[in-house]
């Protein structure tokens, strides 16, 4: 009889959260009390199952009584704005003028650049997000750079150049041409690297810093290579009013990024607090998602996301750190003031759903749901190891200490497409 072959599949055994992809009547979670999660060829998940002594063939990592559950989705999060989380310098504008335009002319400095971009990953892998989708700033040497960073971290990463050619500081400013080119040259560097993990976004600041030229490029560029595109709505009633007169032939804030043709693909559109009724059902035509960044919107004063006008639409939401209007990198933090950020429009969200909504909800929003978000076999195992207090059993409390009790709660190991990405 021959030896039976070495399995090169790995094992882990713990609890086990996750939400269930694609469930019927809205969000959903499964919570196992001992499970095992095998991970097999190229880093996918092969089974996940009820621990049975025996069932499998090769070692297994005991790491009960911690929880495996999937990585987290930061679905909008600025790499130049690391190093200035906190700044309360004011509402959106003046935040702009006074903490971030200063920051992000650092990044012309290639070596402060790498610097931050190591520290970006590393704030996100600590704090179990395995997924960013990240504005670099206005220079596309810092954006090469971050890049190379979220390739050396692992990380599973969205990212882009920074578009601004107008209504911005000098050194932030870069021409149509210019900037087209740049970006039509990190898609070819970087759109589809590290195997896929990955993918060069098309990314307008915001209306107001962009020439409607510049935004129909960008458009195009999109097109062709089947980028997602990233951008801000409806921040602040300021923002929306210096929008339209900076382009009056729109009819709304929406309308300008319609009419250009950034809706007509992939889109996720960060904030969407000021929108009308016509707005939100242009959104959902398109197919957008929105970005829903509470904790940023609660600092910077920008007013409540009302996302039941998302949901009487089924327009996808996915939450976003906003670093660094955001106050952390922890996406816990986020489904958090998610929950506060309903409560004050008198609706009460269920941590199942916060749970989605930074996991499975995220990775639908952002046309990735069938790879990763949740436990299940076939997809990317990028999952996280998580301790828990020893006394937290079953889904109910599990959910509540992840979200509200978060400082009881430390991740251990994150892990992207199976590969070991942290403790460093
Ligand atoms: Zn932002």
């Amino acid at each position: 009889m021959s030896a039976p072959r070495a399995d090169a599949r790995r094992a882990y055994r713990g609890r086990l959260l996750t939400p269930i992809a694609g469930a019927a009547g809205g969000p959903a979670v499964r919570f196992l009390d001992d499970a095992l999660l095998v991970v097999g060829e190229g880093g996918r998940i092969a089974d996940v199952a009820p621990f049975t002594p025996g069932a499998f063939a090769g070692p297994v990592l005991n790491l009960r009584p911690a929880v495996l559950m999937p990585g987290l989705i930061d679905a909008h999060v600025h790499f130049p704005q690391t190093r200035i989380v906190g700044s309360a310098s004011g509402a959106l504008l003046e935040w702009l003028e006074r903490s971030v335009f200063p920051e992000e002319a650092r990044f012309r400095d290639g070596g402060y650049a790498a610097l931050v971009a190591a520290e970006f990953t590393r704030c996100l892998l600590a704090s179990g997000t395995t997924t960013c989708v990240a504005f670099s700033s206005s220079n596309a040497a810092a954006t090469d750079l971050l890049f190379h960073a979220l390739l050396r971290a692992g990380l599973r990463g969205i990212a882009g150049l920074t578009l601004m050619d107008q209504n911005c500081p000098e050194a932030l400013c870069v021409p149509r041409d210019e900037a087209m080119a740049a970006a039509r040259d990190l898609v070819q560097r970087w759109h589809g690297a590290g195997g896929g993990l990955l993918e060069f976004a098309i990314t307008p600041r915001f209306a107001p810093t962009c020439s409607r030229g510049l935004m129909e490029a960008a458009a195009q560029l999109a097109a062709d290579h089947g980028l997602l595109v990233q951008t801000h709505v409806a921040e602040s009633p300021a923002e929306g009013e210096a929008t339209l007169r900076e382009h009056p032939w729109a009819r709304d804030y929406v309308d300008v990024y319609d009419r250009v043709g950034l809706l007509s693909g992939r889109a996720v559109l960060a904030h969407g607090i000021h929108l009308a009724p016509r707005e939100w059902d242009r959104i959902a035509e398109t197919r957008a998602a929105i970005a829903h960044c509470p904790d940023s919107n609660f600092f910077l004063g920008s007013g409540r996301m009302r996302l039941s006008e998302a949901r009487a639409r089924g327009v996808p939401v996915a939450l976003g750190s906003d670093v660094g209007a955001g106050r952390s990198f922890d996406m816990r933090r986020s489904m958090s003031s998610a929950f506060d950020n309903a409560l004050c429009l008198g609706d009460r969200l269920t941590p199942a759903e916060l749970f989605v909504a930074a996991t499975q909800g995220a990775a639908d929003a952002l046309g990735l749901g069938h790879v990763i978000g949740s436990l299940d076999p076939g997809k990317e195992a990028d999952f996280l190891v998580v301790r828990f207090p020893e006394h937290v059993a079953g889904e109910e409390e599990a959910l509540n200490h992840l979200i509200f009790a978060s400082d009881a709660v430390a991740v251990q190991r994150a892990f992207v497409r199976g590969k070991a990405v942290y403790p460093f």
